[in-house]
């Protein structure tokens, strides 16, 4: 008997919302994959035979272990870390690693079965994995961080390695971090430069790393532009969150013309009618690590609303850039959004918009890059740090910044096309989760079960 691609989702989904009733989130980024999978069940009987689904959706592994360390204050601390290696069918698993209370099972998994497609996407020999922890880096010194990594690390070396696992940042775990794990790796293993992207320049990183995920997700919303023969000059940006991604978003995007009114953290957002300036950001969020509530001290013609009710998706605007957390855009948001003339929604963090607000950004034909293809530079370039830490070269920042514009184009293309050939032409969320698949299953496939 043949069962259909939509049967077949649904038996395997039905299992996965059974074994795994409390995990949300990544039910949530489970769900959204899965009803675009199901015309490719129909035209690959084979994958139903082998069940395919089924066996991408269970992790080869997830580790979780005890991170004891010490305080300033003497006191003896405890928390979780995971690492979730997910996908190896294309590559070692390459993935972020997650520093925020938030941090627990359901998130790590969310975050590697997304990563598993983004990186499927790249064009990269990169499998799909996610870690981290449900350590709080806020209001933590700098020793302390720094204690806590090595912590980490020194059960994490255990598993990972240039070729095997390659973690690198994800939400509070930035250059300093990076630089901490990777020391302590070293001293337990010695020097291997290809165990952790996002490194130091002065010990083995790439240029343009810090810029990828930002820039990428930029170049990635001026294909979806083009497509409507618009282009960045003079349109009108909101960029939500303050970090490494949405501040080379906002560079980017003011490079290319547009200017971006707003930006925001936990605490609140900003709104500056003249354009964010970015030089005082990067020193309030970069250097001093301080509250977004500090811009309006320099700025005084800009205004500082506290999280609240209001949102930063209030503003009127062109463009809409998530790039702080997940389902941080709500279907209320996109609604607002809609009724201010939002042109476009780039998404610049892993499944910021709840699945209701993707829903409604595709019914009123708003175009909208969901973040598995968008932000996919980070990992794209982290791959081009690997690259450059096996052959022992180090390319210029034009050259990594133009590999990483190609990878942005190509996404963006295999998205577009396999949309086309599925039969939901332009619709980037349902084109990005089956291009991403074909790829992981033409490889677990051809490796046998
Ligand atoms: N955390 C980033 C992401 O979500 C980058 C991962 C990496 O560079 O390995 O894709």
């Amino acid at each position: 008997m043949t069962i259909n691609g939509q049967e077949y989702v649904k038996t395997v989904l039905t299992n996965v919302e059974q074994q795994n009733p409390h995990e949300t989130e990544f039910l949530q980024a489970v769900r959204e994959v899965f009803e675009s999978l199901t015309p490719v069940f129909d035209k690959y009987p084979q994958y139903v035979k082998e069940n395919l689904l089924a066996r991408l959706i269970e992790p080869e592994r997830i580790i979780s272990f005890r991170v004891p360390w010490v305080d300033d204050k003497g006191k003896v601390q405890v928390n979780r870390g995971y690492r979730v290696q997910y996908s190896s069918a294309i590559g070692p698993y390459k993935g972020g690693l997650r520093f925020h209370p938030s941090v627990n099972q359901s998130i790590v998994k969310f975050l590697g079965f997304e990563q598993i497609f983004k990186n499927a996407l790249t064009g990269q020999p990169i499998g799909g994995g996610k870690g981290g922890s449900n350590f709080d880096p806020k209001g933590k010194s700098d020793f302390e961080i720094m204690r806590f990594c090595q912590s980490f690390m020194t059960e994490l070396q255990k598993h990972i390695g240039a070729d095997i696992d390659v973690p690198a940042g994800d939400i509070g775990v930035g250059g300093r971090e990076i630089g901490y794990l990777y020391g302590q790796y070293k001293r337990l293993n010695g020097s291997v430069s290809g165990i952790l992207t996002g490194k130091g320049l002065t010990y083995g990183g790439s240029l343009t790393r810090t810029e990828a995920t930002g820039y990428g997700a930029v170049y990635f919303g001026q294909e979806m532009l083009k497509s409507i023969g618009e282009t960045y000059q003079d349109k009108t940006a909101l960029v939500s969150g303050s970090g490494n991604v949405a501040i080379y978003a906002i560079e980017k995007l003011t490079q290319l013309g547009a200017t971006v009114v707003a930006a925001s953290d936990s605490s609140g957002f900003i709104y500056d009618a003249e354009g964010i300036h970015l030089e005082t950001l990067k020193q309030i969020k970069e250097v001093d690590h301080e509250r977004i509530s500090k811009y309006v001290e320099q700025h005084p013609n800009a205004t500082f609303t506290e999280a609240g009710d209001k949102t930063i998706w209030s503003i009127k605007t062109d463009l809409a850039f998530p790039c702080a957390t997940q389902n941080e855009l709500t279907a209320e948001d996109a609604k607002t959004l809609i009724a201010n003339g939002v042109i476009a929604v780039v998404e610049g963090a892993n499944m910021p918009s709840t699945k209701v607000a993707t829903e409604i950004f595709q019914a009123h034909k708003i175009l909208f890059g969901p973040g598995k293809a968008a932000n996919a530079g980070g990992v794209a370039v982290s791959a081009l740090e690997m690259a450059q830490n096996s052959s022992r070269v180090s390319w210029t920042f034009d050259e990594v910044d133009q590999k990483l514009h190609a990878i942005m184009e190509g996404i963006y293309s295999q998205a577009i096309s396999a949309a086309d050939e599925f039969g939901k032409p332009g619709d980037l969320v349902f084109g990005a989760n089956i291009a991403g698949f074909l790829k992981v299953a033409a490889a677990m496939s051809a490796q046998g079960i």
